[in-house]
């Protein structure tokens, strides 16, 4: 069992999609570890894209992640962190296969609805974030 940390981001929220999420994840067979709704602080976004400091689109994305609340949820299953990256699609909706959340949710690169993690390491790491002890579960 993998895990990885699941957000649905503040436009999909906006457009009150948590319902629909969550039954997609259950559906692709996740175990829903832990979930609570959360608002990011500014300092709290940057922290979380770090590795994206240098981007132009840096400053965007975390006025984006921090302009109203955020599902985060830590997500259990077999091989999840590649299964769910499948099931939200590319970061570009332009570039996401049919079927995908981001596909059907995303209105643009930036504001593209979820967050999956991209490695078991970040998964186990970014869980533990939001959940310290999850990662023992
Ligand atoms: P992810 O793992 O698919 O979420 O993509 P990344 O980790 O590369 O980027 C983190 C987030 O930054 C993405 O989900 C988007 O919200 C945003 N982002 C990434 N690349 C771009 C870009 O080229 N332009 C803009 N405007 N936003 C981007």
């Amino acid at each position: 069992m993998q895990l990885t940390l699941a957000i649905i981001k503040p436009d999909a929220m906006e457009k009150r999609l948590q319902g629909a999420i969550l039954q997609r994840i259950l559906a692709e067979g996740f175990e829903v570890v832990a979930l609570r709704q959360t608002r990011l602080t500014r300092e709290q976004a940057e922290g979380f894209y770090a590795v994206h400091r240098e981007k132009p689109f840096f400053d965007g994305l975390c006025s984006f992640m921090s302009r109203g609340p955020v599902v985060v949820m830590a997500l259990s299953r077999e091989d999840a962190v590649r299964h769910w990256r499948e099931v939200i699609g590319a970061t570009n909706p332009a570039d996401a296969a049919e079927g995908t959340i981001r596909k059907h949710h995303a209105s643009s690169v930036t504001e593209n609805a979820v967050h999956g993690s991209d490695s078991q390491e970040n998964g186990r790491l970014e869980c533990g974030y939001f959940f310290p002890g999850v990662e023992l579960l």
